[in-house]
């Protein structure tokens, strides 16, 4: 009998799941992703296969009101199709792994104590993800179950790259740059030795360009510095996140502007980035397609930032092989990729238009010096991987 697993994503109002099937030991086969949206106030429960077909489209009751209950209608939904398969294990997406994780793990009462300590370095999400891991515990005590982490990948940079520089006391507390969207920049390595041969050993920066952005840089497929810090509010302009800003304007917003903690909160996670700037939208497709200026100046923003913070990352590589885009707006945005290529023309990136235009793989122009790629990310495919592995070697199997 195949093995399959399950990956989930836990949000405070979603549930994101894809089942994987292992028809031998080297490949997992998508058979569904989906999720249920909308949690606490009209729950939707929706999933494709892999081919795009739809295979449940449905509003949920209103009695679907948290994660627990969310996991009950994802679990009776899985029953039905998939009865009798043997599931390998659950394989969970954890924001923040803190200092001392830098893989994936098997989940112990011991793992879950630890993340839950965790929590209020990532209050927005650590709570949602630990919550799925118990709920699971308890529906399925016998199924083992895998933190995969999005600050693993980065905690083999240098101690400069992961300074917060603040007293001894503070920086104790856990105060450091930590970096985030881990799971994806480690696809993205993994595939680089098939996918951008000539640069996988090299020097290489891939932005992550989707409603949450950054860019990583990668010496051998290593992060060694990326844009997300602390938290996931540093570095490149965002859906709704301003990205770097100076921190005596959040000081002014306490002491200034009488703010307090809530709202300030609100405003740097959910009304600034693109979303602030235009006052219209925080889809970068809305925004291109718009002719208002507080729409243009919103994507002037956002390739300006990024094409700084390019800038940084090579001086921090000193150089660069090549550069990958990826995520919904690198994958699927050719001008904003012609934008940032034009941007690091400096940096020897020669774009090649209708290669960009046509989204091919490669999309730098045969004698570029520096070569421009379009890798799809994959993190539910990573977490997969993970669990499958750390579950066969820790011989943990349901
Ligand atoms: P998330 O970061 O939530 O996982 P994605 O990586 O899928 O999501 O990115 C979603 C964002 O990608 C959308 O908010 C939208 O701004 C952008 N996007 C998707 N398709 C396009 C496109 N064709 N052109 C421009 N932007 C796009």
């Amino acid at each position: 009998m195949d093995d399959y697993a399950l990956v989930l994503n836990a949000g405070s109002s979603s549930l994101k799941f894809c089942v994987y099937r292992r028809p031998d030991e080297s490949r997992w086969q998508l058979e569904a992703r989906g999720q249920i949206e909308g949690i606490g106030t009209t729950p939707r429960f929706s999933a494709k296969n892999d081919a795009g077909g739809t295979l449940i489209d449905e509003r949920l009751d209103q009695a679907v009101a948290d994660g627990s209950a969310a996991l009950d209608a994802l679990a009776s939904w899985l029953r039905g199709c998939y009865g009798g398969a043997h599931i390998l294990g659950v394989g969970h997406r954890v924001v923040h792994g803190g200092p001392s994780y830098s893989g994936p793990v098997v989940v112990t009462p011991e793992v879950i104590t630890a993340l839950k300590a965790l929590q209020p370095l990532a209050p927005l999400h650590q709570p949602y993800n630990v919550a799925a891991i118990e709920a699971v515990a308890e529906r399925l005590p016998s199924v083992p179950q895998v933190a995969c982490f999005d600050t693993s990948f980065h905690r083999q940079q240098p101690a400069v790259a992961e300074l917060v520089p603040l007293p001894q006391a503070i920086r104790d507390a856990g105060v450091q740059r930590y970096g985030f969207h881990g799971l994806s920049y480690e696809y993205i390595a993994s595939v680089l030795p098939e996918a951008a041969p000539e640069i996988a050993d090299g020097r290489v920066i891939v932005a992550h360009l989707g409603s949450g952005a950054s860019l990583c840089a990668l010496w051998c497929r290593r992060s060694v510095d990326s844009t997300l810090g602390f938290t996931a509010l540093d570095g490149l302009c965002m859906g709704t996140r301003p990205g770097s800003v100076d921190p005596g304007v959040i000081l002014h917003l306490f002491q200034g502007l009488g703010l307090s903690a809530k709202e300030v909160e609100t405003i740097l996670y959910k009304q600034s980035g693109l979303l602030g700037i235009s006052g219209v939208s925080n889809d970068m497709r809305d925004l291109l397609a718009s002719d208002a200026p507080a729409a243009r100046l919103a994507v002037d923003y956002f390739v300006y930032q990024a094409a700084k913070q390019f800038g940084a990352l090579a001086a921090v590589l000193g150089g660069v092989d090549g550069i990958v885009f990826t995520a919904g707006i690198g994958e699927h945005s050719a001008p904003i990729r012609r934008r940032l290529c034009e941007a690091c023309a400096w940096l020897g990136v020669r774009l090649d238009k209708e290669a960009n235009r046509t989204h091919r793989p490669r999309i730098s122009a045969p004698d570029s010096p520096v070569s421009a790629w379009v890798i799809p990310t994959n993190e539910e495919l990573m977490i997969a991987r993970h669990t499958g592995v750390l579950l066969e070697i820790s011989g943990t199997r349901a």
